[in-house]
Parts: C-alpha cells; structure tokens; sequence
C-alpha cells in the first residue's frame, strides 16, 4: 500500500472516498465559516480501533446536543471508518469522523435547519498530540493565562472546532518556549489542553477536573486502570493553586495516550522526568493495548465490498 494514492490518507466526503489531498470542502460550508461542527476521534493501534464503540457513542451524543443529522446511519459511519483505514493499509492510524451543519438549501438562509448537514471521515497516519521523543522526558506545560470559554457557552463534553481559546493557550506555551498548555476557567479552575484532558497526582491520588472539559475516552481508560491498579482517582474541582503541590502531572487524549509531563508553569517536578505513576498508567495503557484491550480489528477491504 506504501505507493497507493492513499498511502498519506484517505477521506470519505461528500459521499466518495478520496486521497486526502483531494479531500476539500466549499467555502461556504458552516462548518467552515461557523465552527459549526462536532467530530471524534479513534485510534487504530496495530490494526485494531481501540474503544470505536466508545467513540461512536460520543459522537452520536454530539450529533443530537448540537442538531446535526448527516443522512448516514451509525453502522454506515462505523463501515466508512473501517474502509477509510483500510484504504490507507495503515496498521497505526489517527482517525476522525465530522459531522457539519453543512450549507443552507435555500440560498441566503440564515436558520441552521436549512442546512444540509452532512458527514466527513477521514484516516491518516499516526498522531501524537506530545511528540514521543517529548513524551519520554516528560512534557513541559505551561499554564495560560487565557480562560477557557464557559461551559455554559460552549458545551465542552460535545467534541467541537471551538478551538480559539485553547489555541491561545498553545501560543502563550510556545512563546514562552513550552511543549503545550493547560487551561484555567475564569473561577480559577484547572480544565484542559489542546487536545488533552489533565490528571494531578497528589499522595498516590489521581484527580482530573469536573468543569470545562471532554469527557476523554482516554481519561475513562486511565480511570478504569486506576481501579484495577488499586490507584485512588477522582473527577473533582481542581484549583490551580493544586498545580503548585502536584508530585506528578499527566495528560491523556486518543493521539498520544497516556503523556506525562516533567515541568508545569514554573515548577520542576520530581528529577524533572515523568513520575512514577504516570509511568505505570502509560505502560499499563500501551501493554493492554497489545493484549487486544477493547480492540476492533479493522475490516479489510475485501469484507467491505
Ligand atoms: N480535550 C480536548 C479538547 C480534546 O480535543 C481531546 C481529544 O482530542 C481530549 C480532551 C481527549 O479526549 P480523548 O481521550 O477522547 O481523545
């Protein structure tokens, strides 16, 4: 497959299947001029969908939140993610499906209900929202000074392009020479990054924040693991003022897994490498992936047809 047209991905949109360079959208489209748009995203580790149900389930819950009916039923979507990957023959993947508002059908319509909505999917290779050569000494994170968006403005367990904040926050990190950023609320309270959820680790307890946040499948993972491991966790209010006492910072999201960090604002933690719990989560996260932890294998082609 190295050498098919599909080799730097393929897309599903406007109903056919096409390299992802050819994968284009109208500028009119809302999901482009209004962030309209809710999405997910699954890995696929070693030819299998870790959690696709899971995902899918998410997705369908941020269809209905925010409106948006593509024609495609859910085992029509489930069938367009396994071909897209299987178009690539890409064995390690980073897969998306989208669901926009689409354009109206009535030229000049200013009511979401003219739209036509419609559903986009594609697969490429392999994502991490941390670089590994990063993840291995442990991220620096910076802690911004932008706030993220109400809750009750922007809804932040239905998975949307509302990134303005979050991408603020990645510039404040970069310039200020960071790997990423975590998000305060305006009340003070720890949220998340761009493209992660967040977990302190205080006297052999896990906690992750119960405001502005997805709920991360990869966080329910490393919730579940705790458990088996016999790790204490939480979901609570976190103050940022935690982040100046945290042993161990980590962060979670399907692109990279389980991605500790060494340096939060500017506190060196621990021997500024990853600490040890979230060394346990992360190896526990990657060894249950190879013994088939809630894995789909990919459908080949052939099975498609
Ligand atoms: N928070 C945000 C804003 C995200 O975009 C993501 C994933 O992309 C996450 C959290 C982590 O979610 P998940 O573990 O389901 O990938």
């Amino acid at each position: 497959m190295k050498n098919s047209i599909f080799a730097e991905g393929a897309a599903y949109v406007r109903g056919r299947f096409v390299p992802i360079a050819d994968a284009t959208l109208p500028v009119t489209d809302w999901g482009f001029t209004r962030s309209d748009v809710v999405y997910d995203v699954v890995h696929v580790f070693r030819g299998g969908f870790f959690r696709l149900a899971d995902h899918l389930d998410r997705f369908e819950r941020s269809m209905a939140k925010r409106r948006i009916r593509p024609p495609e039923d859910r085992a029509a979507i489930e069938a367009i993610l396994h071909r897209c990957v299987a178009l690539t023959g890409l064995v390690d993947a980073y897969v998306a499906m989208v669901a926009s508002r689409g354009r109206p059908r009535v030229a000049g319509s200013r009511r979401p209900a003219d739209c036509e909505n419609h559903l986009i999917a594609y697969a490429l290779p392999w994502i991490d929202v941390v670089p590994k050569d990063v993840q291995a000494r442990g991220a620096h994170v910076f802690i911004a000074s932008t706030p993220r968006v109400p809750d009750a403005s922007v809804d932040p367990t239905v998975k949307n392009y509302q990134w303005n904040d979050l991408t603020s926050g990645l510039l404040e990190a970069h310039d200020a020479d960071f790997d990423t950023a975590v998000l305060c609320d305006a009340q003070g309270f720890l949220t998340e990054g761009p493209g992660f959820n967040v977990f302190l680790v205080k006297d052999g307890r896990v906690t992750t924040p119960d405001r502005g946040s997805l709920e991360g499948i990869t966080r329910r993972s490393v919730l579940e693991l705790c458990t088996e491991l016999g790790i204490e966790a939480a979901v609570e209010p976190i103050p940022r003022s935690a982040l100046d006492h945290a042993d161990e910072v980590f962060l979670a999201t399907t692109a990279g897994g389980v991605m500790p960090a060494s340096r939060i604002g500017t506190r060196i933690l621990g021997n500024d490498r990853p600490g040890p719990i979230s060394m346990r989560l992360k190896d526990t996260y990657w060894r249950k992936h190879e013994e088939g932890w809630h894995r789909t294998p990919v459908r080949a082609l052939e099975a498609e047809a």
